[in-house]
């Protein structure tokens, strides 16, 4: 396989870009980190799959369309409540709407959690990762953390449903508990710390 010098993200969401930094700048300080806010022609794909992997995939091919000689790497990721048959799921990121806000998709899915008196809070985040290298050969990576919907957001840090989110064995939302406690536990970090042990077998 080809050296690995650079590392392109086929994601623009900021909250992902930190975190995928501050595990891969610790343990592979040499590698570039580029993302597609890197490739101002680059325009996402319709994520059309069934499954996380599907989209991921999806993203991944579309990255590597336009950089075909680099290492590209596209992670889907979302939360999955149990009471509601794991939705949002795959549409956690559009669940209010095609362009919904954070804070839109945390109300509808309180609200949906309210209106079918939903007493089991369990929920998970899952994170597939897709790597492929520059002679197209696919790896494929996956984490996820459990716990439970809170009744009502609270917390500032880190994006998406964090505000809402109660980590297994915690008693503070994602948003609370920040980035430190984010690059240990998370569904991304389980899936990234995995590909990192892949990529230190290429430098
Ligand atoms: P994707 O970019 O299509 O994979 O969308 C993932 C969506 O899932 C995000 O926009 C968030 O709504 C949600 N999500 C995934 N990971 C996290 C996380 O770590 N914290 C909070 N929300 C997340």
């Amino acid at each position: 396989m080809s050296a690995l010098k650079e590392l392109w993200i086929a994601t623009g969401n900021k909250g992902k870009i930190s975190e995928f930094k501050v595990l891969l700048n610790r343990e592979l300080p040499g590698l570039q980190i580029l993302t597609t806010s890197d490739l101002p022609t680059y325009t996402s794909p319709n994520e059309n799959g069934q499954t996380f992997l599907d989209n991921a995939r999806i993203k991944a091919k579309s990255l590597k369309a336009m950089k075909p000689e680099a290492w590209v790497m596209a992670e889907d990721s979302g939360l999955e409540v149990l009471a509601l048959n794991n939705l949002p799921g795959i549409h956690s990121a559009r669940y209010a709407g095609p362009k919904a806000q954070d804070r839109e998709n945390i109300a509808k899915l309180l609200k949906m959690m309210q209106i079918r008196a939903v007493t089991n809070r369990m929920a998970q985040f899952v994170c597939t990762m897709v790597l492929l290298t520059p002679e197209n050969q696919e790896f494929i990576f996956t984490g996820e953390m459990k716990g439970e919907i809170a009744k009502a957001p609270l917390g500032q840090l880190g994006f998406g449903y964090d505000p809402i989110f109660v980590p297994e064995n915690e008693k503070q939302t994602l948003a609370e508990l920040g980035p430190g406690f984010k690059s240990k536990r998370s569904h991304r970090a389980m899936a990234t710390l995995q590909m990192i042990e892949k990529l230190k077998t290429q430098i």
